[in-house]
């Protein structure tokens, strides 16, 4: 198989489009494309047809319009292509089910935003990301709002945060003389996920209810040694990889780098970057398949942001930057980036948007399950700030104190053997603790977790962006001396936004009292965070850059918290279910079986020193108790959170009280893991669990 031959092979792509389409209907499709404009019912019919017809031809029965409502995950709804013409079966596929589809949309996440009787929603044809064919089924991107109007998914705000970046980045090249027809951000998403055997995902009701271990006691070995991070790969995962590779290369995805990451189990896929509308519905598809092709190989596919206590959390980095049509990446240094005042400038107007908007920064990566993660030395801190490097912080002081530049000399890397190559040495080192980090020619976004979809993040850093942006050009559109007019903003915004530049150790203790200093937001918890989407400065920047109307902030944040207090509510739920039905019992049987050595011990008369046997007994019994105590106490405080009615204080009462006392009955029962023997305990430990792939 030549990777040439499968590549896009499942998607209706530009080249298909080109041969199946007649050269009027292909150019008009562009045209409305490029323009942005919307297609006529004569083009939709002519690329109904088309791809009804290429869809057929790989063995394809049904289509359908493919979106991502608030969830975060994809939605479908399957229907055929058959119909019927004077009596006769006929297989159709017409331009007005290509551009528009009414799927109910009433059991879908509103925030209010549709009443549940109000059940009618619309999904529109998104032309700017290719139609593809999964499951024996054609499907078509689209976006999905409702009857009156409002988004209810995760697509339309991406796009209209793609177009104010575009408007915006365009005015500022238009003032360095450049006249481009597009400037849109770039994503590439890392994956992280594990791997596990699917006999003992199975046999985990918390893995099988919530994605992740909600009991566990550590295991004898974990990633102390670091002999998993960049391992060989075990034969059974690269076989998963290979047909992982395949499905997505059919799929137009990138796939490009796959390795083994720091915890044992732990893997991580990178494709190459797109253009961030395709790189998000191509980072849902991934997710996806990395389920469905795990299954094949037996295996359980973990995407959950921290699925075991004390063994690193996975991650997705988002690594986003700036492209021209004319293949430009606006954050490329180049070779001497202190005298690249466009680079400079864009520069400058990242720094800015993430200082000024660091609460939604933070909100966008706000889940139940990465709040397991940030700050916990292992992904950076919930506090947000930015990497530049010692060469770019040193060019960018230098103009905000009026100084010229003294620039560094490039040195050679040696590693002393005379026949490995020399190469320039990077001016600056990785710094793999921050949370926003400049790499060369783009910055990584570090904080959001493995499930998320990246739609989120990229939307807040695209409008956050378009928002300095256009601030920059509005002065500058009114320069009369443009080189010193730019160098004024850098040096004025710099100046006030450096406290967000922090090229040290993210994850030490002595950071988080730092930033507190600087005045810099540290959200710890997901709720928090999301508090901050409604404030009035951020219902502002949405609006001026129509991105979401005033009430479409309120009714996401009201969906955000009310999943966060939902998914908190089912962990609850699960771990007194895994108390009661099994662990319990477990362990009874087990303090049964120690009283009864204790009672031979007796009727036997032998004269034994049975005192260890008693101090397991005793300890166990302490702590059979108090897991009952715990547990009547988790449920009671679940009652009570479950009947708050105000969204806000629900989400607030599941951090603080429902989820202490979660871990609080955590703690005893993985105590009485390690004290009970392995023949009764009722689920596969940590050990079995993180191992299970040989
Ligand atoms: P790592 O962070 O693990 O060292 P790499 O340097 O290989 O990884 O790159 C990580 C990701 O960054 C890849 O998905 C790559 O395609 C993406 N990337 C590279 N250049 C850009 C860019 N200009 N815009 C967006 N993403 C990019
Ligand atoms: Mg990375």
């Amino acid at each position: 198989m030549a990777i040439k031959d499968i590549f896009g092979s499942l998607v209706f792509n530009d080249e298909t489009m080109k041969e199946m389409l007649s050269d009027e209907t292909y150019s008009k499709l562009q045209e409305c494309i490029k323009n942005k404009t919307s297609i006529t019912l004569d083009i939709a019919n002519e690329v109904a047809e088309a791809m009804k017809y290429w869809a057929i031809k790989h063995g394809c029965t049904h289509f359908t319009h493919w979106f991502q409502p608030m969830t975060g995950i994809t939605a479908e709804k399957h229907d055929s292509f058959i119909g019927t013409k004077n009596g006769e079966l006929i297989m159709e596929f017409r331009g007005k089910e290509l551009v528009k589809g009414e799927p109910d949309a009433s059991s879908f996440p509103s925030g209010g935003v549709r009443a549940t009787f109000e059940a009618r929603g619309y999904t529109a044809w998104d032309p700017t990301s290719y139609a593809f064919i999964k499951d024996k089924t054609l499907c078509i991107p689209t976006a999905f709002c409702s009857y009156t109007g409002e988004a209810l998914d995760k697509k339309t705000p991406l796009l209209k945060s793609i177009n104010a970046l575009n408007i915006q980045a365009k005015r500022i090249l238009k003032l360095f003389g450049k006249d481009v027809d597009n400037v849109c951000s770039t994503v590439g998403s890392e994956q992280e996920y594990f791997l596990i055997d699917k006999s003992v995902y199975k046999k985990r009701p918390d893995l099988v209810y919530t994605g992740r271990t909600l009991f566990g006691a550590t295991a004898s070995k974990g990633q102390e040694l670091e002999d998993h991070y960049f391992g060989t790969i075990k034969e059974r995962v690269q076989k998963f990889m290979e047909e992982l590779d395949e499905e997505l290369w059919k799929l137009g995805v990138y796939a490009k780098t796959e390795h083994n990451e720091v915890a044992p189990a732990q893997h991580e896929l990178a494709p190459i970057f797109c253009e961030t509308n395709l790189a998000t519905d191509q980072n849902q598809l991934t997710m996806e398949m990395m389920k469905k092709i795990a299954a094949h190989h037996d295996m359980a596919c973990l995407l959950h942001e921290k699925p075991f206590k004390g063994v690193n959390g996975s991650g997705k980095h988002n690594n986003w930057s700036l492209s021209t049509s004319t293949g430009e990446n606006l954050l490329d240094p180049g070779e001497t980036p202190e005298d690249n005042l466009q680079f400079l400038l864009f520069l400058t107007a990242v720094i800015t948007a993430v200082d000024e908007y660091q609460d939604i920064m933070r909100m966008s990566v706000a889940t139940a399950g990465n709040d397991h993660r940030l700050g916990a030395n292992e992904a950076p801190p919930a506090i947000v700030s930015v990497f530049l490097g010692e060469e770019l912080t040193g060019i960018l002081d230098a103009i905000a104190d009026g100084r010229t530049y003294s620039k560094r000399a490039k040195c050679f890397f040696e590693m002393g053997v005379d026949v490995l190559p020399k190469f320039i040495k990077d001016t600056t080192d990785r710094n793999r603790t921050s949370p926003f980090a400049f790499t060369g020619n783009k910055f990584e976004f570090r904080m959001p977790g493995s499930s998320l979809s990246i739609a989120g993040p990229n939307i807040i850093i695209n409008t956050a962006v378009a928002e300095i942006l256009c601030r920059f050009a509005d002065t500058l559109e009114k320069s009369t001396n443009f080189d010193q007019a730019v160098k004024d903003i850098i040096k004025e915004n710099i100046n006030d936004h450096k406290r967000i530049i922090f090229n040290g150790n993210s994850y030490d203790v002595s950071w988080e009292k730092e930033a507190a200093k600087r005045g810099l937001l540290n959200l710890r918890s997901a709720p928090e965070a999301i508090f901050q989407f409604k404030a009035q400065k951020n219902i502002d920047l949405f609006v001026k850059h129509n991105v979401f109307t005033p009430f479409e902030v309120k009714s996401r944040a009201d969906i955000m918290l009310e999943n966060y207090s939902k998914i908190i509510e089912i962990e609850a739920t699960t771990m007194v279910e895994m108390v009661k039905k099994d662990i319990l019992p477990a362990v009874t049987l087990y303090i049964n079986d120690l009283m009864t050595s204790l009672i031979n011990a007796k009727t036997l008369g032998l004269d034994m020193n049975m005192s260890a046997q008693k101090h397991i007994l005793e300890r166990l019994n302490n702590l059979y108790n108090s897991t009952v105590e715990k547990t009547e106490k988790l449920e009671e405080v679940k009652i009570a959170t479950t009947k708050i009615k105000e969204i806000d204080k629900q989400a607030l009462s599941c951090r603080k009280k429902l989820f202490t006392a979660m871990e609080e009955l955590r703690e005893d029962v993985d105590a009485m893991e390690t004290i009970t023997s392995s023949k009764y305990w009722p689920y596969p430990s940590y050990g079995e669990i993180l191992f299970s792939i040989r």
